[in-house]
């Protein structure tokens, strides 16, 4: 779950609005937005996702 810096709504990295395609970024931008109010964050980081599968095969 990524958390808005902003307004603090929890949503998924998949309900978030990705990639604005505007900034002009190398790789194109990867930041996620909130659904609810557009504030940009961060992606959740490569490894908390990988904990997760991790943890999601445990079960
Ligand atoms: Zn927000």
């Amino acid at each position: 779950m990524i958390r808005c810096g902003y307004c603090g709504y929890e949503f998924s990295e998949e309900e978030g609005i990705r990639g604005c395609g505007k900034c002009g970024k190398p790789g194109g931008c990867r930041m996620v937005r909130c659904p609810r109010c557009f504030y940009e964050n961060l992606p959740e980081p490569g490894t908390v996702k990988k904990m997760k599968k991790l943890l999601e095969k445990l079960k």
